[in-house]
């Protein structure tokens, strides 16, 4: 029989990711007494295996372009090579120092950590080691693991993010199975590394959930960086053997590389931790919720990856803190969905927020929609940096800003003036009449609205 640690918690959370430790904090901010359960390391993925350390190797591979490019600003520098040992020692120093300041937060809000893997066996009691950890409310927060294709058994030179992130080599060669975020990031890092890349998309465009024009920027992008891709190609299987894998299409093709990266989404981490049994109902293994991300069952709510929609870490943060909020009776505004920012940190940059011309077409009609495309041609501080790329805003007639769309270099910094655009529903004429500072890339936004509120500046009417 489990023994009960005697307390019990307002909050009992499970799983220390994005999702989880947001709900913590905000939790134990708000006064509420609260359990914290992760069964391998604080931070979860974004942290250990995710966004952290797949953004310090693009800072590192922005490096590598940066010296190889020198010679087109004048300046003398060449590309000597890679140290992978050197790139991971760095990776890992960023994610070690957030990783400690995280630990010493976790520990100054007074959150009670448990580490180790828990089950729901109540629908207010979690078991981990042996012990029941009870709570008034149960919120999960278990996350999302890199998935395969049936048949495409991990392992050896066929890789997910997870390996992918633990090389300590540059592959002569690699093909990407998958187009979307995860895999686009990777095939920049590895084509800047030096790898001859391949990707192969299933769905007719790269990046497919953004709008179309973004997508076929990036391609554009893509193949003057010589980035190879096959798009609306299906993947029937892959081999490997000592010279390396060697990946089929059901096109009859093959190709040959050093790895295989399998980047074809995430599943949620559900299986077998006991929610079903307590009466959550899972969709393919997501837990289902209600827009206030309650599960129906008894005071369990969920949050983060495991809950259908955008797998972003700040969309876990955001829902972690309106959960601890809503238990905590505030009453929060709900979430909406299509105002969470999402960005790309590939080279070029995608960044977006809002509506895609053709959703807002089918929300507003058809003819209810207007837009424009501000080529970043025209702005001084992208010419500056050399990088090329377009922003595109989509708004109602007479109404907000529906959907800010951007490619370039460092747009993903655009995306917080987007994305409170978007949010606050401006109408182009409210950011025209906003000051810009000159020379910058907000600038280009800044232009971007001029130009649909009918008084394009630096563009051509
Ligand atoms: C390669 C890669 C790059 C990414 N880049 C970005 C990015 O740039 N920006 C962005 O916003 N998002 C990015 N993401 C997505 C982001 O990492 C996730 O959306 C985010 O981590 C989800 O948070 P979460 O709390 O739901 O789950 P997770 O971060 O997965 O955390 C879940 C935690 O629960 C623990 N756990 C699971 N089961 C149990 C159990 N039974 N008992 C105890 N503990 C348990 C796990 O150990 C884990 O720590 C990236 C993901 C990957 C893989």
């Amino acid at each position: 029989m489990a023994d009960s640690t005697g307390t019990v918690f307002d909050i009992v959370v499970l799983g220390g990711g994005s999702g989880g430790y947001a709900t913590a904090l905000r939790g134990a901010q708000l006064g509420l007494n609260v359990a914290l359960i992760e069964s391998g390391k604080l931070g979860g993925t974004c942290l250990h295996s995710g966004c952290i350390p797949t953004k310090a190797l693009l800072h590192a591979a922005e490096l590598a372009d940066n010296a190889r490019d020198g010679h087109h600003f004048g300046v003398s520098s060449e590309l000597h090579g890679i140290d992978m040992a050197g790139v991971n020692a760095y990776k890992d120093s960023v994610v070690g120092g957030l990783y400690k300041g995280l630990q010493g937060l976790v520990k100054s809000r007074s959150v009670t950590l448990i580490e180790g893997r828990g089950r729901l066996v109540a629908a207010d009691t979690v078991e981990v080691n042996g012990q029941l950890v009870q709570g008034r409310n149960v919120v999960l927060a278990t996350g999302s693991y890199a998935r395969s294709l049936p048949g495409l058994e991990i392992g050896g030179r066929i890789i997910t993010s997870d390996q992918a992130l633990e090389l300590d080599h540059v592959p002569g060669s690699v093909v990407v199975l998958g187009g979307g975020v995860i895999g686009v990031e990777f095939a920049s890092v590895w084509k800047s590394f030096g790898a001859n890349v391949t990707i192969v998309e299933a769905l007719p465009h790269l990046v497919p959930n953004e709008d179309e024009s973004l997508s076929k920027a990036l391609e554009r992008a893509f193949r003057k960086r010589g980035i190879a891709f096959q798009v609306g190609v299906r993947f029937a299987g892959a081999t490997q053997d000592d010279n390396g894998v060697h990946v089929s299409l059901e096109s009859g093709e093959t190709i040959d590389a050093d790895l295989l990266l399998v980047a074809v989404g995430r599943g949620p981490s559900t299986n077998g931790l006991g929610y079903e049994e307590q009466g959550v109902t899972l969709d393919r293994g997501f837990v289902i919720t209600n827009e206030r991300l309650h599960t129906g069952v008894a005071n369990i709510y969920a949050v983060g990856d495991i809950v259908p929609g955008l797998q972003l870490a700040h969309r876990g943060f955001q829902q972690g803190i309106f959960v601890a909020e809503e238990i905590a009776g505030l009453a929060p505004a709900t979430i909406n969905e299509s105002g969470i920012p999402r960005v790309t940190y590939c080279d070029p940059e995608v960044a977006s927020v809002g509506l895609t011309e053709v959703k807002a077409r089918e929300v507003h009609g058809t003819d209810a929609i207007d837009m424009v495309e501000y080529n970043l041609g025209g702005n001084g501080k992208s010419k500056i940096l050399g990088t090329t790329g377009f922003i595109k805003l989509v708004r109602v007639k007479n109404g907000p800003v529906v959907g800010v769309h951007m490619i370039g270099a460092r747009v993903g910094e655009l995306i917080g003036e987007g994305q409170l655009i978007v949010n606050w529903e401006a109408h182009p004429e409210d950011v025209a009449a906003l000051v810009h500072a000159h020379p910058t890339q907000n600038e280009a936004l800044g232009e971007a609205h001029l130009a649909l509120a009918g008084k394009p500046l630096h563009a051509h009417s």
